[in-house]
C-alpha cells in the first residue's frame, strides 16, 4: 500500500509497515483582515492505492500517538472518483474535540481511493453536474457568469427567473468553505426548482442559486481563497484584486438586491452541534412588515432545527455578506445555516428543500413584494416606531436573553454527551 502524495491533502506523514499516520494540512492567511486559517485547517485528504483487500491502520491528527479515545462514532468517507462518496461503516475513534482519526480501512479494489474527514466534492465534476443541470432544464434556467476568481475560474450563478409578474428576488449562496459539503444545499434545491412543488414557487418569484461561491476552494482543496481570504468572515467587496470572489458576488447583488438571502454551511467534526441558523437581532432591519416577516421566518427555522438556533456577534460580523445587504437593502439575510453531516447526506439535502421551501412559502402565503422589505431605491420601506431607540433596545435586550439561554442548552448538551459514542442528532 503506498499513499499518493500529490493526490493528498496531508502533513508531516509517516508509514511504517501497515500503518499511516499525518496531520491535517496548515493553511496560510491573508495579512489583512479576519480569516480564521488555523480553524479551517481541520480536514485532509489521503490518497491510498495497493492490492484489494489490503488493510492498513490509519491515524489523521494523533499527539502523542497514544492519546486516549474516548468516542469511535467519527466520520471518514471514501471514494474513487471523489464525486461518489460513501461512509465508513467501521468504528473511527476520536476523543471530545472531533479532530483525531484511528481506523483501520480495508482497499475494495486495486485503484487508488480517497480517503477523507469530510466530503470534498471534485471542482470538475461539480461544474459538469451543474452545466448538464441547466442544459437538461433550458426553459427553466441559465447559468450567468459573473465574474472570475483570483485562478481565473468561473463565478457563476443559476438563476430562475419568475414566470409571471415578477414580486422579487431570492438568493442562495454554498461552497464559501469547500471542504464543508454544504454544496449539497444547493444541487437539492436545484432539483426542487425543477419540480411541480418548485415551478409554483418560480410564478412571482426570481431565483438566483450560487453553488460555488469559492471555486479556487474547491480547485484547490481548501476553505479559504487562493490567497487565504475566508470569504465568510472578510468578504472584500471592494477590493477586486485580491478578492474578485466577493468583488462580483457584490456587483451583481448591487444589480439585482433579494429580498431574501440565505447561504449553508456544513458542521462535519463538531458532532455536538445541532443543525440550525444563525438569526441576525431584529434591531438589524428596518420597519414593521420587515421585522414581523423575520419573527415568523425565525420561528420556522428555529421549529425546523428542534429549537436551535444562533444569535450574538458571530451572527452579525461585521465584514459578512449577510451583514452588508441587511445594511444596504434592509434584505432578509440567513446566512451560515448548518447542516450537520452527523445527519446524513439525504436529510441534510432534505433540510436544505425544507428551509428554502417554507421561507418562499411564507413570502407567497403573506403575499410579500420586493417593495415591502427592501429600502428606496428598491422598496418603499422607511424607518417607522419599530425602530425607534427604545425599540431598538427593547429588541437588543430580548436577542441577549435568548442568547444566553441557548448557549446554555447548547453547552450543557456537550459536556453531557462529549464522551457518548451512540450519539445521534436529535
Ligand atoms: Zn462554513
Amino acid at each position: 500500500m503506498k499513499v499518493l502524495s500529490d493526490q493528498s491533502v496531508i502533513q508531516d506523514l509517516s508509514t511504517d509497515k501497515n500503518s499511516i499516520s499525518f496531520t491535517a494540512k496548515h493553511f496560510d492567511s491573508f495579512p489583512q483582515g479576519t480569516n480564521k486559517a488555523d480553524e479551517y485547517s481541520w480536514f485532509y485528504l489521503l490518497c491510498l492505492q495497493g492490492q484489494t483487500g489490503e488493510t492498513t491502520n490509519i491515524s489523521a491528527n494523533l499527539s502523542p500517538p497514544n492519546a486516549p479515545l474516548t468516542r469511535d462514532n467519527s466520520l471518514v468517507y471514501w471514494s474513487h472518483d471523489r464525486w461518489t462518496w460513501q461512509q465508513l461503516v467501521s468504528p473511527v475513534h476520536t476523543n471530545h474535540t472531533g479532530l483525531p482519526q484511528k481506523y483501520s480501512f480495508t482497499l475494495p479494489s486495486s485503484k487508488p481511493i480517497y480517503l477523507s474527514n469530510t466530503i470534498l466534492y471534485d471542482y470538475n465534476h461539480l461544474r459538469l453536474h451543474l452545466r448538464r443541470f441547466v442544459d437538461d432544464h433550458p426553459q427553466l434556467c441559465h447559468q450567468q457568469i459573473i465574474g472570475h476568481s483570483l485562478q481565473n475560474h468561473d463565478l457563476s450563478i443559476i438563476s430562475f427567473p419568475s414566470r409571471q409578474r415578477e414580486y422579487g428576488r431570492i438568493l442562495v449562496t454554498t461552497g464559501c468553505h469547500p471542504a464543508e459539503p454544504d454544496i449539497l444545499g444547493s444541487l437539492a434545491i436545484l432539483e426542487y426548482l425543477a419540480s411541480p412543488a418548485g415551478i409554483i414557487l418560480l410564478k412571482h418569484f426570481t431565483v438566483d442559486i450560487m453553488p460555488m461561491q469559492n471555486p479556487d476552494g474547491y480547485k484547490l482543496i481548501t476553505c479559504l481563497t487562493a490567497n487565504g481570504i475566508n470569504l465568510y468572515w472578510n468578504f472584500r467587496y471592494q477590493d477586486k484584486s485580491n478578492c474578485p470572489e466577493a468583488y462580483y458576488l457584490w456587483k451583481y447583488i448591487k444589480k439585482n438586491p433579494p429580498l431574501l438571502y440565505l447561504d449553508f454551511h456544513a458542521y462535519v467534526h463538531q458532532y455536538h452541534r445541532h443543525p440550525m441558523p444563525y438569526l441576525q437581532s431584529l434591531a438589524c432591519y428596518t420597519g414593521s412588515t420587515t421585522k414581523k416577516l423575520v419573527t415568523k421566518m425565525d420561528r420556522v427555522l428555529t421549529d425546523l432545527s428542534q429549537g436551535y438556533y444562533k444569535i450574538g456577534s458571530l451572527s452579525m460580523w461585521p465584514d459578512a455578506l449577510s451583514t452588508l445587504v441587511t445594511n444596504n437593502f434592509n434584505t432578509i439575510a440567513y446566512t451560515k445555516y448548518h447542516f450537520n453531516m452527523y445527519e446524513g447526506v439525504d436529510p441534510s439535502r432534505q433540510r436544505a428543500i425544507d428551509i428554502f421551501s417554507s421561507l418562499a412559502n411564507l413570502l407567497i402565503k403573506h403575499q410579500i413584494k420586493q417593495a415591502h422589505i427592501l429600502t428606496p431605491p428598491h422598496g418603499q420601506v422607511t424607518p417607522d416606531q419599530t425602530d425607534s431607540s427604545t425599540a431598538t433596545k427593547y429588541y437588543s435586550l430580548h436577542s441577549r436573553l435568548k442568547q444566553i439561554f441557548i448557549y446554555g442548552k447548547s453547552y450543557y448538551r456537550y459536556y453531557r454527551y462529549r464522551h457518548r459514542t451512540d450519539l445521534r442528532i436529535r
